[in-house]
């Protein structure tokens, strides 16, 4: 056994946050992908990692030295309704490493076995969304998204029971914590002001240390949760991103993207798209997700009120104004974000209205979103013209447009070369299509055929880069190949 040097700080908290306990073995794991690269970031080695050692191990078959593995407590408002109870009902937490760099990362198995709270699921996950939270975690690592990272998936030779029987699999996934919005509003909802305290004092230590220092740390923390969380859901705006599932519980509190389920990314613009089929009215669509973000931060603001000031009164005022600054935060790195993307390195006071203006456009002519901002990097490089315009519908609208942007690029001083490299930098041509994620899932799930998942993850490794023979991965869906609905299969 090679000795992985685990150091499991949230175990130290007290009992009450968590349950201990081991993953059920599966009968047969076999290993279907190991992020290499990944491992060696850890410290640990890939080569042992895919003996059957390391197998087992990822399997949830053997526990390594060290590893002290839980059950999180946590709660959550799942679609906006509050459940004081959900915790890991499949997920077991191995414990944490310290990668390279000296970073703190937990390691867990997700879809090793039923835990105190599974309820009444059966602690496991299909192979499926472990492939597609596999893809889509390391596709947004790649796009530069802070996120949870996939170090490997196993198949347990054991089928689960959906709508229909599916081979069963388990995903090791690592993130900086798994600590949610919902592990603060576990402690709230139960009084527990002890735990609350401790809570906070572990994620001031573990993810915002300057908080420390602020006149009053448990505001410098919500200020700073507030903060990451408008830089991350900035920077999925920007790239078409729907999340899918924003409930507090899969909220990550050192501002990750966490909990992929029916994730998928947005191909034509349209504010209103809804992949997940359990989001019947559209509560996480695209556009809704910033002023979502700013609710769940609300629920986290309600949860610490008692760490805030003795006096409910000021606890509520320094709530509401910390809550106030979201905004002040989240709309100039929206706006810088979307500046770079049209090849602006300075500020211009019509910029919000130029940007509002292109997508306004992309909305009515149903422009690809992630092509759109491609093309107009290498259109960048042209006085005039280009091949952006071809992918609207009503192009007039777009010829408009694009004088204003043209005119406005006048003011930078950028050649047309360096304009385009600038932007395709920040404009990536290949993300997670929807349409071949699920083909990628269904070779796997149905044939047995990891061919298109490897192809797949191999080009979202290098998703600014022209790869030339992969192509066809940067194409918008044909209308037969559209994919409406993505299911969280759990
Ligand atoms: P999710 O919607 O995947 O974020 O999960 C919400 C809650 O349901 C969490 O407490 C999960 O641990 C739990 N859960 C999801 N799938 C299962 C499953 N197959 N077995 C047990 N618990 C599950
Ligand atoms: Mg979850």
């Amino acid at each position: 056994m090679v000795a992985i040097a685990f150091d499991n700080s949230y175990a130290r908290l007290p009992e009450r946050f968590f349950a201990r306990l081991d993953p059920t073995p599966v009968k047969a794991p076999v290993l279907v992908k190991l992020n290499g690269a990944l491992a060696a970031e850890l410290g640990l080695d890939p080569d042992w990692l895919g003996s059957p050692e390391g197998v087992a191990m990822l399997a949830g078959n053997t526990i390594p030295g060290g590893a002290f593995p839980i059950a999180t407590a946590y709660a959550g408002h799942q679609f906006g309704g509050f459940s004081p109870q959900l915790g890991d009902g499949r997920a077991i937490l191995l414990g944490e490493v310290l990668g390279l760099d000296g970073r703190r990362f937990d390691i867990q198995l997700k879809g090793s076995g039923p835990t105190p709270f599974s309820r009444n699921g059966d602690g496991r996950a299909a192979l499926g969304p472990v492939l597609r939270e596999y893809i889509v975690s390391e596709a947004m690592a790649a796009l530069g998204v802070r996120t949870t990272r996939a170090l490997a998936a196993v198949t347990t030779g054991q089928p689960v029971r959906r709508e229909t029987a599916l081979p069963g699999a388990v995903l090791t996934r690592v993130a900086s914590s798994h600590i949610r919005i919902g592990t603060f509003q576990y402690f709230a909802a139960r009084g527990d002001v002890e735990g609350l305290r401790a809570l906070a004092d572990h994620v001031i230590a573990r993810h915002y240390p300057a908080a420390a220092q602020a006149s009053s740390p448990y505001l410098g923390l919500l200020d700073a949760v507030i903060g990451a969380q408008a830089n991350l859901v900035a920077h999925w705006m920007t790239l078409g991103f729907i999340h899918g599932v924003m409930n507090t519980d899969n909220v990550s509190i050192a501002g990750e993207t966490i909990d992929y389920g029916p994730c998928a990314f947005m191909d034509s613009y349209d504010p209103a798209t809804v992949f997940s089929s359990i989001d019947e009215r559209g509560r996480y669509a695209y556009g809704n997700q910033p002023p979502i973000t700013l609710w769940n931060l609300t629920r986290l603001a309600e949860a610490m009120l008692p760490l805030l000031d003795e006096n409910q009164d000021v606890a509520v005022s320094l709530a509401q104004e910390a809550l106030g600054r979201f905004s002040g935060h989240f709309q100039p790195v929206l706006l810088d974000r979307f500046r770079r993307k049209l090849g602006m390195a300075t500020a211009g006071e019509d910029d919000a209205a130029l940007v509002r203006g292109l997508l306004e456009a992309m909305q009515r002519g149903q422009a690809d979103f992630t092509l759109t901002f491609r093309r107009l990097a290498d259109d960048a490089a042209l006085v005039q013209g280009g091949t952006c315009r071809e992918l609207f519908q009503e192009p007039e609208a777009f010829d408009v447009w694009e004088a204003r942007w043209r005119q406005r690029l006048r003011g930078e001083e950028a050649s047309g070369a360096e304009r385009r490299d600038a932007m395709r930098r920040v404009n990536p041509l290949f993300i997670p299509r929807n349409h071949r994620v699920e083909t990628a899932l269904e070779a796997a799930v149905e044939r047995g055929d990891f061919g298109p998942f490897e192809t797949l993850l191999a080009v979202l490794a290098k998703p600014f880069d022209d790869q030339p023979g992969h192509q066809d991965h940067a194409a918008p869906p044909q209308q037969h190949e559209r994919v409406l609905a993505t299911f969280c299969g759990t």
